[in-house]
């Protein structure tokens, strides 16, 4: 063995442990090692991980990924140690948009406070576009489509009342009736 390499070794080596009675001057004590809270071993899937830290719920997270909320998105969460979303306002539901832009008006009508479309109709935008609040008027009272135009049956202008306005069907359906009861009888 050459010199350089007795020396090199003798770099290599870890100091040699205090002897018994000598003092250990300036040893600061060895702080305890870091264990970090043990978790059960899952993987982290990337497009989970990505959404959640962008803020968004479990919920829908699951809903956009086609996974599950409770099985895999809420463990990824823990492992990763985020915190719950905060669920910002919901949505308002076009009746509720609909309803929040009413005022009675007397004997079952409603007058619309909302806005209008570029010919004065009573509408409602939602992220689906625009319709008219007669349309919505009308699924409110009757849960389906309307046929049709939708217009206020009553005498009120502009009625939105629910169990006012008529889809075609229903004002063909009065007129037939009306023409049966005026008509002479032979
Ligand atoms: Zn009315």
């Amino acid at each position: 063995m050459s010199a350089l390499e007795r020396a090199r070794r003798l770099l290599d080596a870890p100091p040699p442990p205090h002897m018994p009675g000598q003092l250990a001057v300036d040893e600061p004590p060895t702080p305890p090692r870091h264990h970090p809270e043990r978790r059960p071993h899952m993987n982290i899937r990337a497009d989970i991980a990505h959404l959640l830290r962008e803020g968004l719920s479990d919920r829908e997270i699951a809903a956009r990924l086609h996974t599950c909320a409770k099985t895999t998105v809420a463990p990824t969460r823990r492992a990763l140690g985020l915190p719950a979303a905060r669920s910002g306002p919901k949505p308002l539901s076009v009746e509720e948009l609909f309803h929040a832009r009413t005022e009675q008006a007397g004997d079952g009508h409603l007058r619309w406070t909302g806005w209008r479309n570029n010919r004065g109709v009573p509408g409602v935008r939602t992220h689906d576009g625009t319709t008219t609040a007669y349309r919505v008027a009308f699924r409110i009272r009757w849960g389906r489509e309307p046929e049709g135009n939708v217009r206020p049956g009553c005498d009120y202008p502009e009625c939105v009342a629910p169990e006012h306005v008529e889809d075609r069907p229903m004002r063909e359906r009065y007129r037939a009736l009306l023409d049966a009861v005026l008509s002479p009888t032979p």
